[in-house]
């Protein structure tokens, strides 16, 4: 059931940048709130670059080739000086190759930025920005515990723009208790005003082990409730699309088919992705591997020329398949109704999604609706019985 002829598509390569002026009280990214160590991590993803890239004995040799994405994230990639980004590029290029026109994009923090670095992240081929605001409501950055203002952010769009960039993706939150559906759309407004041609609006999460985690665990901040984040969900759903955007994603949105994330499709389609840096993860035709998450503990085996993996998993071909099948519904693209086969429960429980309007079918696919989306996690249940 999954997609094994993805296999042959280009690849993509992300690179983890983890250092970040200081830790959001939500965040469960690998990120260090100090830079000291930024010169060794640049020394030892160059290292791993060779590793794959050259020096490569081992199975991967030659797979990871021809890619058609680039991804810095993070942390805050726009953190590095400006010489370190192009140093980080100019060795990604020496031990890669890539498609033509390759999607590169960096993710970026609004009081990162400047108008000469945007236009030497430019200079470099970056030609996509993936700026993280969160929320133009100061009361929300704070609860969030954001290192910038709603105005800082607005001023990091307007120079984004300003430096020409023809791509720009914003991250956004809902969700928050700080926050109401009339501030939310406040927040839209003001950020179509730019019009960004691609959009992600996750729901705020409490991860254990979080500062904000940790604060709900004792009471001392909530979460709205299911009812209140699912009227937040549709609402924006509904507001964006009618605003012409695509509901690609649970959580994405795009001006046009072109303008979805090639890069993040990757992880969507099991076509294979390579992760270089402190706690990245890669895929390759069912097997997965990840990096050691410690900056550290990176460095250190990086220098000695050992590969820093921590651990792999090779997927079954019936883990591939229900893979496939919580990661196509949570697209609007769907999965194949091939799929399914002929399981006469499996006929009965699709019927049953169409009647309730979790699913559609169309061009012979399985495709989750707005209320589908909603309970995207629990629709291969459903297959399931
Ligand atoms: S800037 Fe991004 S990666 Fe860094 S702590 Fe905040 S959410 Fe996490």
């Amino acid at each position: 059931m999954n997609n094994r002829q993805n296999h042959r598509k280009n690849p993509g390569l992300y690179v983890h940048v983890p250092f970040c002026r200081s830790k959001c009280l939500y965040c469960d990214f690998y990120s260090i709130a100090s830079q000291t160590s930024i010169p060794t991590w640049l020394e030892a993803v160059q290292r791993e670059m060779r590793l794959y890239g050259e020096d490569c004995g081992d199975e991967h040799r030659g797979k990871f080739q021809n890619f058609d994405s680039l991804y810095l994230g993070g942390g805050t990639p726009t953190i590095l000086s400006e010489r370190d980004l192009a140093a980080l590029m100019e060795s990604a290029r020496k031990y890669f190759t890539f498609s033509p026109e390759p999607e590169i994009t960096i993710e970026a923090n609004p009081d990162s930025l400047s108008a000469g670095k945007l236009q030497n992240i430019r200079d470099l081929g970056i030609n996509r920005i993936s700026l993280g605001v969160q929320s133009l409501d100061d009361a929300d950055l704070k609860y969030l515990g954001r290192t910038h203002s709603a105005n800082q952010a607005v001023k990091a769009l307007e120079m984004i723009r300003f430096s020409g960039f023809t791509n720009i993706s914003v991250d956004l939150i809902y969700g928050l208790e700080t926050q109401n559906l009339r501030g939310w759309r406040k927040t839209l407004d003001k950020i179509l005003e730019f019009r960004p041609e691609h959009l992600s609006c996750y729901q705020l999460t409490f991860e254990p082990g979080t500062p904000l985690g940790k604060m709900k665990a004792a009471g001392k901040v909530r979460s709205i409730g299911d009812k209140l984040e699912a009227a937040f969900f549709i609402y924006t759903s509904r507001y964006l699309e009618r605003e012409g955007y695509l509901h690609y994603e649970i959580s994405n949105f795009a001006r046009a088919t072109e303008l979805t994330s090639c890069h993040n499709q990757k992880y969507w389609t099991h076509t294979p992705y390579l992760g270089l840096g402190p706690s990245a993860h890669s895929f390759y035709s069912g097997t997965r591997w990840w990096n050691v998450k410690s900056v550290k503990k990176y460095c250190q085996l990086l220098a000695e020329g050992t590969p820093p993996v921590e651990s792999s998993e090779i997927l079954t071909e019936d883990q591939l398949d229900l893979e496939s099948l919580y990661l196509g519904l949570r697209t609007s693209a769907g999965i194949d109704l091939n799929e399914l086969g002929a399981d006469p429960g499996m006929s009965g429980a699709l019927a049953e999604m169409q009647r309730t309007g979790l699913v559609k079918i169309s061009n012979g696919r399985i495709k989750p609706t707005r209320k589908g989306f909603l309970v995207a996690d629990s629709l291969p249940l459903m297959f399931q019985g």
